[in-house]
């Protein structure tokens, strides 16, 4: 192969001594540089990091917001095009470096503005707050991403591909730099570690959380430390003291002649437990290397999508069948979008207007109804009743008029029945929602 050497530079320390840099430079015709410069506007290497340093990343994330006339978007349009584009640009600078959480924050912040259409000088109503935006579709959000968590995950997949690709050779020389003589996974982070290495390894806290190990001939795993034998750390549940140097012993270390040495490990673990290790046919385990699994994907492999909801943290416990139902209906986006809004009781009412001090009643401006509240709105108010009473079998109308917001979404999306023999009930109510949101705008 040839190289061009104009292409290359070979980065050295500024603490290289002079005589090293004239050795290198003897033999190799590739010219030798302190700093590789930037990438995508951010610089490849950093000694130290703030939020300047990723200010030019923050601005192509802007730019490609402000290019659209965000006026004429319906909310469905906003969230797609911040999916779309805005949300790719700090992608490659994620995988390799945790960036500030107020550098996240403030991408979070300019997508936000565009997604609810604040303009400088003027911040428009938050009608859902940003967490429950970035949930996915099926969990009740937007299934927009939050900076933080997308980080985290790249560099936990980072950490995942450590793991897996052992045998590579950046793999091989990372592991020689900072693990040489343990797991990836049991290793300490140094102060005076690379801000790569130290944000590699905010990944790998993320990775600890999601992993176990499928048992092998246990030669890699820890005993008392990994978990591998169902969710357990055997070491939270000895019932004596484990001897200090037993603490680091692999599972391999228990086992003789294709048995566990139980001798050992009667005084130290529970009769459950010792149980739980005998049903392990061991002969068959020996014949594989221990493999580490990712425990929250069916199939094992890490997913970055999972370990974003390992970071989120356990999910809200309400039914979610519902936002299923609402992202499943064949219909326009802006509609899915409206009844999104509405089911969750956030539609910009009157009543919701007062809360927050933009107007002085409550009122319906279209009725002589004192309160607009979101019921009222798409249901009750006279305009939109009249149209419901002519479509509503008739055998449906006496509860489809006197359900409160969320039994009156679930009756309407769980309805079986044929409109005029043809058409899913579901889909005419979408299509009536069509009808209310134009009066609505
Ligand atoms: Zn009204």
């Amino acid at each position: 192969m040839k190289v061009s050497t104009a292409k290359y530079k070979i980065m050295v320390s500024a603490n290289t001594p002079r005589k090293i840099l004239d050795e290198i430079s003897s033999f190799s015709p590739i010219g030798l540089t302190t700093d590789l410069g930037k990438y995508l506007g951010v610089p490849l290497l950093h000694s130290r990091v703030n939020k300047e340093t990723y200010r030019e990343m923050c601005d192509k994330v802007q730019a490609k917001l402000s290019g659209w006339k965000r006026d004429q978007l319906s909310l469905a349009g906003k969230a797609m095009l911040i999916q779309a584009s805005s949300s790719a640009v700090p992608i490659y600078t994620m995988m390799t470096t945790k960036i500030p959480n107020s550098v996240c924050a403030h991408i979070d912040k300019i997508q936000r503005s565009f997604l609810w259409g604040d303009s400088e000088v003027k911040k428009k109503v938050h009608l859902v707050n940003w967490r429950q935006v970035c949930l996915p579709k099926t969990m009740g959000g937007l299934g927009l991403k939050d900076m933080n968590q997308v980080n985290l995950s790249l560099l936990a997949k980072l950490g995942w591909r450590l793991i897996r690709e052992n045998y590579s050779l950046w793999a091989k020389v990372l592991q020689g730099k900072y693990f040489h003589d343990k797991q990836f996974l049991t290793t300490d982070v140094k102060p005076y570690n690379s801000f790569t290495w130290k944000s590699i390894m905010k990944g790998c806290e993320v990775l600890k959380q999601g992993i176990k190990w499928r048992l092998g001939n246990g030669e890699d795993i820890e005993f008392w430390n990994d978990i591998w034998l169902d969710n357990f750390i055997l070491r939270e549940l000895a019932i004596n003291l484990v001897p200090v140097e037993h603490l680091q012993w692999k599972v391999s270390e228990y086992i003789f002649d294709g048995k566990w040495k139980l001798n050992i490990l009667r005084g130290l673990l529970p009769d459950h437990i010792l149980a739980s290790l005998e049903a392990i046919d061991l002969q068959v385990c020996c014949s594989w290397k221990d493999k580490v699994i990712w425990k929250l994907s069916s199939d094992g492999k890490f997913s970055t999508s999972s370990a974003r909801s390992l970071i989120r943290g356990t999910p809200p416990s309400v039914d979610l069948s519902i936002f299923k139902k609402i992202w499943r209906i064949q219909t326009l986006p802006r509609i899915k979008f409206f009844v999104w809004l509405a089911y969750l009781n956030k539609l910009l009412t009157n009543d919701l207007r007062w809360k927050r001090k933009m107007v002085d009643l409550p009122s319906c401006s279209l009725c002589s109804s004192l309160v607009e509240d979101v019921l009222h709105a798409v249901r009750d108010c006279s305009h939109v009743s009249q149209i419901w009473q002519k479509m509503v079998p008739s055998f449906m109308q006496s509860s489809f008029f006197s359900a409160n917001l969320n039994d009156w979404f679930i009756l309407n999306l769980n309805y079986g029945v044929l409109f005029r023999d043809t058409i899913p009930w579901p889909t005419v109510f979408f299509l009536l929602g069509l009808e209310i949101l134009e009066v609505e705008e």
